[in-house]
């Protein structure tokens, strides 16, 4: 049966003028993000979460969802991207400025995966919303037959009414209600932030505990604490997480030792931990029965949790790349003095992170900047919430 998208007036489209006015960054349609490759031609949320992505654009004060362009446009200018890879670079949809299931941009976001799923791609596509999710959306996001669609459910449980406007009940719902009536996209229980002192209590990780059931994968996560949303908090007298702020997500040691605890199910030999994962590509993956399109299994204390099925998939489908070709590309890229394949990941410098994540999911292997360390077990996270690292 084919699912029927109801009409609604597509969503006026900004003048020149208009974008001119944004931050260059938020006119910028395409952004690679670790996770794929980022379309963001709607931009505006009402949906008011204290630590939202869109403080780093200026964006937070735009309440009313606007166009950038048309879902046409947008469509070609991804497919064409010189980063752009047919059936292999994973795509992200309007995750930085909006949330794809706002009633004025659903049609947008259901238009885009169709102009995508016609195109016969297969790449894998994820959209990542807290809001209402119906029967009747299942109907449309089972209606593809080529992209490899996933939707995240952010669910954070955060009763903080100047954090978290947005009642988590909402996002719960929707998680069940994708869950169940699930058939060629998958689901994943998107747990983030979590964030020590407001959301980790006993209690709220039993929620999650629970909500996990209802999913196909459970991906945990702390808090993007960057300056800019500290002075947002400091700004509405909200509580200050962390003392310092930090390039990469903050997931303190302590947090997550009692998730693990309170997740462990030693009887179950095969899933341990369940279908839990610390990234968002390891949870898509195994959602789809594949193995991770980040290499993270070069990072093996990462895989520490996961299930065993999924840890022999990684295995057999990672492998070193040649360090002559990934030279080669690195150097076309950009890259600037030595270029290193290790047990763990390419090393490079003077990239920046979209050609790392370009040669990343190329090659399905982590790809690391040389000044930019990543600490054994702090997974690329934040050192916030750690011990010092050994000297
Ligand atoms: S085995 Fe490792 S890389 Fe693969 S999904 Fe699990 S955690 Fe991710």
């Amino acid at each position: 049966m084919t699912a029927v998208i109801r009409a609604r007036r597509p969503l006026p489209i900004l003048t020149t003028e208009q974008i001119a006015t944004l931050k260059p960054e938020l006119a910028e349609v395409i952004e690679y993000r670790k996770s794929g490759l980022s379309l963001n031609h709607i931009i505006g949320c009402p949906l008011e979460c204290g630590y939202c992505v869109r403080h780093l654009f200026d964006n937070f004060g735009l309440k009313t969802p606007r166009a950038l362009m048309s879902d046409e446009d947008a469509v070609q200018l991804l497919t064409g991207h010189h980063y752009f890879r047919a059936h292999k670079t994973p795509i992200q949809l309007f995750n930085r400025a909006t949330d794809p299931m706002l009633p004025v941009v659903k049609p947008h976001t259901f238009n885009v995966l169709r102009l995508l799923d016609e195109q016969g791609l297969t790449n894998h596509v994820l959209v990542i919303t807290r809001w209402r999710v119906t029967p009747e959306d299942c109907a449309v996001l089972n209606s593809y037959r080529h992209i490899k669609l996933t939707v995240l459910v952010t669910h954070s449980g955060i009763d903080h009414p100047g954090i978290e406007p947005v009642d988590s009940a909402i996002a719960a719902a929707s998680l069940k209600t994708l869950f169940e009536h699930a058939k060629t996209y998958r689901t994943v229980l998107y747990w983030r932030p979590i964030v020590p002192g407001l959301n980790d209590s006993d209690a709220h990780i039993a929620r999650a505990l629970e909500l996990s059931q209802h999913a196909h994968a459970t991906v945990f996560t702390g808090l993007f604490f960057r300056d800019e949303i500290a002075a947002y908090y400091r700004e509405n007298g909200l509580p200050e997480p962390y003392q310092d702020t930090a390039r990469r997500k903050i997931m303190p040691e302590e947090s997550e030792q009692r998730i693990l605890r309170a997740f462990h199910r030693p009887e179950n030999a095969e899933l341990p931990w369940g279908p839990l994962f610390r990234k968002t590509s390891c949870g898509v993956a195994y959602a789809h029965g594949e193995a991770d399109y980040n290499g993270h299994y070069g990072i093996r204390e990462l895989c520490d949790i996961c299930p065993l099925a999924q840890l022999k998939l990684c295995k057999d489908a990672w492998q070193a790349p040649d360090l002559a070709t990934v030279t080669r590309e690195a150097r076309a890229l950009g890259a600037v003095g030595d270029i290193e394949v290790t047990d763990r990941a390419i090393i490079v410098e003077g990239l920046n992170e979209p050609p790392r994540y370009s040669l990343q999911h190329a090659f399905g292997y982590q790809v690391h900047d040389r000044t930019k360390p990543h600490h054994y077990r702090r997974h690329g996270r934040a050192d916030l919430g750690w011990p010092a690292p050994a000297a």
